[in-house]
């Protein structure tokens, strides 16, 4: 990741980046196509008519779970400016994606929406953490305290979602036990803990050439789904979900476009 170097910039910048580069994925994404107490008040076995709804949908498209997080973070800022209801054709120019889109993505779950009044805010936000299985909080693993890694784990981003990331490993001895972002980083040798700490999701910031085999360490420790910011294909079982960015493909496709 030396690529993605970002200099030794104070913790704020990094958030800022990091940001940038939130903000920059989800806005690909769209082209194709309250607060943290909710969380808390929210448990495992809360299976309400949203998710069961979603059960009864096989073959929800990846492009609608792509889009979900989009409508979840822009209902909790509206629910967070004290907004009760939102028609689709609000949320729709918040978004820039079409009211047929987000009434359909919705009616997957079994919609939400009353006609003419549109979607109550609160009911919408507690909706889609239910269904991306947000309503409890989600823990991940970092691989790769370099600047990348560091970035991540400063990046207050992830919070709203109800994602935390709860360790963080390298292979650094130099960095094995110092304190990164309230987190003490952890030798690699410990992967292994994973699956008694109950982290399920893995992050790989890790360069390229180590991406691959940081992938089955984490497979067999039993996380259930990764991130991959490392510029390299990685090969899992067909169980485990993986999303790869790499934000170099991104900005290459750019120039292309400059008249
Ligand atoms: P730095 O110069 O601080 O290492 P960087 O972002 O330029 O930062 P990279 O070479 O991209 O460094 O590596 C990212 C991080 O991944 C580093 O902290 C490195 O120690 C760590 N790393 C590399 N290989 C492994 C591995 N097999 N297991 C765990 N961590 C690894």
């Amino acid at each position: 990741m030396t690529a993605l170097r970002i200099g030794q910039g104070s913790l704020e910048k990094r958030s800022v980046f990091i940001n940038m580069v939130m903000e920059g994925t989800i806005a690909h994404e769209r082209t194709q196509n309250k607060s943290d107490n909710f969380i808390n008040t929210w448990h495992k076995s809360n299976i309400t008519a949203a998710r069961k709804a979603s059960m009864r949908y096989h073959k929800v498209p990846d492009e609608t779970i792509k889009r979900l997080p989009i409508y979840l973070r822009r209902a909790i800022q509206l629910s967070k400016s004290g907004a009760k209801c939102v028609s689709s054709a609000e949320l729709a120019s918040l978004l820039g994606v079409s009211p047929w889109q987000i009434r359909k993505d919705l009616s997957y779950f079994g919609g939400l929406g009353t006609r003419g009044v549109g979607y109550n805010v609160d009911r919408l936000v507690n909706h889609i953490r239910e269904i991306l299985k947000l309503d409890v909080i989600q823990k991940a693993a970092l691989v790769g305290v370099g600047n990348l890694g560091s970035a991540i784990l400063a990046f207050p981003g992830f919070l709203p979602f109800g994602l935390e990331i709860a360790a963080a490993f390298d292979i650094d001895k130099r960095k094995v036990g110092k304190k990164c972002n309230g987190l003490i980083v952890e030798d690699i040798e410990r992967l292994g803990t994973l699956r008694k700490r109950d982290i399920t999701l893995g992050i790989i910031a890790v360069p390229g050439d180590a991406a691959q085999n940081i992938a089955n360490e984490l497979v067999e420790a039993g996380i259930k789904a990764i991130l991959n910011l490392a510029p390299r294909y990685i090969e899992v079982p067909k169980r485990i979900k993986v999303i790869t960015i790499d934000i170099a493909l991104y900005l290459a496709r750019l120039p292309y476009y400059i008249p």
